[in-house]
């Protein structure tokens, strides 16, 4: 059949095809460690399962609004203002089911051919993916390691042009855990402000966050005209399988990212948006569990990691990826993932699943119980030696 030429372009994440070969491994028999894929390994907290059933028994099995239930856009606007410091207005809010609907369409409204748009590279790769498909132009902005994965502002500074559209800043960053500073964020605002650029900021991980605090590129002077805040409920509150995300817009976007929910899924359940309502509204302490938990792994994992030859791994300082430098081992990434999978029996992802700049790395989630990261661990350093 003849595909439109736009779906060439068009890429995909990688994590869900390693998923795919990791199960049939294991449908073989084989036993596999699961470090490919990014969600939290924790069941949704019960108080917010609750709400979803309670809303489900009391009728709440109609399409909603298509932005959202007006209850939900309140609390999140409530929610950003506070931690971000930003006045919002509900009208602002856009709920989608998970918040990767945010950054297709808001590439989609915002973005086509003759435009560019800057992007950390590597980086989750349906930002690319996404470029491409509505024919802009991808300018990527290497994250290096020796730079902790934080964009470096005078190299970004170099790659604006008057053709600068948008701007997608991710911070903390998936694949490496990399959190940018407060200082990178406040000389990336006056670029965007230079150049009349908007800013997507994918804030998904905003609470995972182990070294200094997250700050927002919305609450610097201007921008919270200019930026979408993309947020959401699969990773705080893991809640990965429910599809609950959200975006906050300047105000004379989101009637059109609201049309572009009215064409496409019409709205998000209403039962999940209920339980999201109980995620921010009541006790903290489980997501605050689950990144006490997250720290102990990152520690574990890394420090085991760099005790490995041929491993090199920075810590990261948010999110659940560690994004160890894997040359020494002599294997380009993707062969080196392919072995650690099929000689080892651990998934992970190659760098270069996340773009070219990802070469010379792999990615590790560890979003996976003390147990199965000290497997992983055995086995990675037993491919590794028979590698060298
Ligand atoms: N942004 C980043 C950087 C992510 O890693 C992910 C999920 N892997 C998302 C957005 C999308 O999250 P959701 O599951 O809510 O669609």
């Amino acid at each position: 059949m003849r595909l439109a030429q736009s779906m060439s372009r068009l890429g995909t994440e990688t994590a869900f095809e390693v998923l795919a070969r990791a199960r049939a491994l294991e449908a073989q028999g084989r036993d596999v460690v699961h470090l490919e894929i990014g969600e939290p390994d924790f069941d949704t907290p019960a108080n917010v399962v609750e709400a979803a059933v309670s809303a489900l028994r009391s009728g709440q099995t109609h399409y909603t609004q298509a932005p959202g239930i007006p209850e939900l856009r309140e609390v999140i606007a409530r929610e950003i203002a506070r931690t971000r410091g930003i006045s919002v207005s509900p009208d602002q809010v856009i709920v989608t089911p998970g918040a990767k609907p945010i950054m297709f369409f808001t590439i989609l409204a915002l973005c086509q051919p003759g435009d560019e748009v800057i992007y950390p590279n590597p980086g989750f790769p349906i930002y690319e993916s996404m470029i491409n498909f509505v024919g802009a132009r991808p300018v990527a902005a290497p994250l290096r390691e020796s730079r902790q994965f934080r964009l470096d502002v005078d190299e970004v500074a170099g790659l604006f042009s008057d053709r600068t559209r948008l701007v997608i800043v991710n911070s903390p960053h998936n694949p490496t855990g990399g959190v940018l500073e407060k200082s990178d964020l406040e000389r990336l605002a006056e670029l965007a402000v230079r150049h009349d650029s908007v800013i997507l900021s994918d804030e998904i991980y905003s609470r995972m966050i182990y070294e200094g605090e997250h700050h927002s590129i919305a609450s610097f002077p201007g921008l919270a005209e200019r930026t979408i805040v993309l947020d959401g409920f699969s990773k705080t509150y893991a809640m990965t399988g429910w599809r609950l995300g959200y975006g906050v817009f300047p105000a004379e976007l989101a009637p059109h990212i609201s049309r572009l929910v009215t064409n496409s899924v019409s709205c998000t359940p209403g039962f999940t948006q209920r339980a999201g309502i109980e995620a921010l509204t009541g006790p903290q302490d489980e997501p605050a569990r689950m990144v006490a938990e997250f720290r102990k792994r990152r520690d574990l994992l890394v420090a085991g990691l760099n005790r490995i030859p041929g491993l090199h791994c920075e810590m990261p300082a948010g999110a659940f990826y560690a994004f160890p430098n894997v040359q020494g081992v002599g294997l380009d990434c993707r062969e080196f993932a392919d072995r650690l999978l099929y000689d080892g029996g651990v998934a992970t992802l190659s760098g270069t699943s996340f773009g070219k700049h990802g070469e010379g790395f792999v990615r590790l989630s560890y979003a996976n119980s003390i147990p199965n990261l000290e497997k992983a661990l055995d086995r990675i350093e037993t491919v590794v030696r028979k590698q060298r």
